[in-house]
């Protein structure tokens, strides 16, 4: 019997505020526990929210850029539950209105375009969390991150592998960056996601029962996590056995699942709308100049990046991993000519530094213009592409020009014919075998004779000038 999987997620994640859903507490993430927190976010009796409106633009930016229908009008609820990291006993959510339904999201799927639906976006705070090890023998509670601003985004059950699952949630933390909605910082908790999951006979339409995987932080553990439910959900059914609907934890470090609770249903979170925020009204223009201000988006850059610039798909999906490396590149390929060169060094040396700096394409010392200066320099062959490597370390630690250091440093090609001649005139008169052998139809040992001219000139010469003179002069 064919079984196939069934798998839909909710995302949770973090927005890039300043400041809390409804308190004027910055959000900070680490620092002195309880050190961000007020009457409002500590949830003490009669202290009233109020709804921070930059919150609301970048719940906003992340609907319409997953394509969703916004509600001009949306209402806020409680929804009830005893935690101790949530001090009101209630968490401010939104529930049968929320902000924005019915959306869409492309991505690469294992076997080709893919996209998923958006069933929901909807704003909420975020818990504070329990410190286990701070205090000898209890546990403590921070409430810094009580109160932040995230977005709940939940997609329909329409994904039938978990590796469709990892592919897109790559291309959505990498849309709400673009967006500016939110970092995305995982090992921060910024992007959190719960995957529920079903099995039922391949082709047929129902829906079984599912189970929810709470608990995951990185993409590869979602994956993971997913491929052995799957596994024991078809065991189970195969042994004759019902899949209980219960909500199961992931282990990283045992890469295993627990149970957790058998799963609660929403009526009993009893929820009910918030007496103390009015509904969220948004106007249509403020939908029309949010719209209007979402930048292009990492698929349909990628795309253009393949078209416009012949790039690899390779190379495209490397360069648009975050707007700041795709602006980086654009940046340099409008002095550069050759936007495959350009993608050459922005993906392998540019990466290596930023990597070897700890710095993205934003904050690189080493800026476009200098970058675009250096290929061009490599390009007409004042300098040789190694020597380059190292002028662009020395670049991200010195002012001055890509030719300044060339010339500080000596680094310049020998490009002049005359004195290369020498060079090759004197490699070629001491070296007759290798010459007889050229010329005898072993036309590989020209890489030799071009080595010893590069050594005689101390590593100087320009090796594709030396090359030329050398064809030209043992051709009589
Ligand atoms: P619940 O009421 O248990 O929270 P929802 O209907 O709200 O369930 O759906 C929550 C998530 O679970 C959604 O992402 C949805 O796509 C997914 N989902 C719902 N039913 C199933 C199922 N039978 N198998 C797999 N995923 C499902
Ligand atoms: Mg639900």
């Amino acid at each position: 019997m064919n079984w196939e999987a069934v798998i839909g997620v909710e995302i949770h994640v973090r927005l890039k505020t300043q400041h809390k859903l409804f308190c004027g507490n910055r959000v900070v993430f680490g620092g002195e526990p309880n050190a961000h927190v007020c009457s409002v976010c500590m949830g003490l009796p009669g202290a009233l929210p109020v709804l921070n409106p930059e919150a609301v633009e970048l719940a906003l930016r992340t609907a319409l850029a997953l394509e969703c229908t916004v509600h001009l009008e949306s209402v806020w609820a409680r929804k009830t539950y005893f935690y101790p990291d949530l001090p009101k006993g209630y968490q401010i959510t939104q529930f049968e209105q929320p902000l924005a339904t019915e959306g869409k999201i492309d991505f690469s799927g294992s076997e080709g375009d893919a996209f998923v639906c958006i069933r929901r976006v909807h704003m909420e705070e975020d818990a504070g969390k329990l410190l286990h090890d701070k205090v000898p023998g209890a546990t403590a509670i921070d409430l810094n991150r009580a109160g932040t601003a995230l977005v709940e985004i939940v997609t329909e059950p329409d994904f039938r592998t978990p590796g469709d699952v990892r592919s897109f949630l790559g291309e959505l933390k990498r849309t709400l960056e673009y967006v500016g909605a939110s970092d995305c910082n995982m090992e921060q908790g910024g992007l959190r996601v719960d995957a529920n999951v079903s099995v039922r006979k391949t082709g047929s339409s129902g829906l079984g029962n599912k189970t929810e995987i709470k608990n995951v932080n990185s993409f590869s553990g979602v994956e993971r996590a997913l491929s052995l439910e799957i596994a024991r959900q078809i065991s189970t059914v195969e042994a004759g056995n019902v899949v209980r609907q219960q909500t199961l934890l992931w282990d990283d470090h045992r890469a295993e699942l627990r149970e957790m609770r058998s799963k609660e249903e929403s009526h009993d979170y009893r929820y009910f709308p918030e007496p103390d925020l009015p509904p969220l009204r948004i106007s249509q223009e403020q939908v029309t100049v949010v719209l209007n201000s979402l930048p292009e988006l990492p698929r349909d850059r990628r795309c253009r990046f393949e078209e416009v610039y012949k790039l690899t798909e390779y190379d495209a999906e490397v360069l648009t991993q975050s707007a700041a490396t795709a602006d980086y590149f654009e940046e340099v390929v409008g002095i550069v000519i050759d936007p495959k060169v350009a993608a050459k060094w922005v993906t392998g040396p540019l990466q290596a530094l930023m990597n070897q700096l700890g710095e993205d394409a934003q904050t690189v010392p080493v800026r476009p213009e200098k970058m675009a200066a250096l290929i061009g320099l490599v390009e007409t062959g004042a300098v040789s592409e190694s020597a380059a490597k190292s002028v662009l370390v020395i670049l991200a630690e010195e002012d001055g020009s890509p030719s300044d250091i060339i010339e500080a440093r000596g680094l310049f090609q020998e490009r002049d014919v005359h004195r290369i001649s020498t060079w090759v005139g004197e490699v070629l008169a001491t070296h007759s075998e290798e010459v007889d052998r050229y010329r005898a139809g072993e036309s590989k040992i020209l890489g030799y004779l071009v080595g010893r001219v590069m050594h005689s000139s101390g590593g100087a010469a320009d090796p594709r000038i030396v090359r030329k003179l050398l064809i030209e002069r043992l051709k009589n």
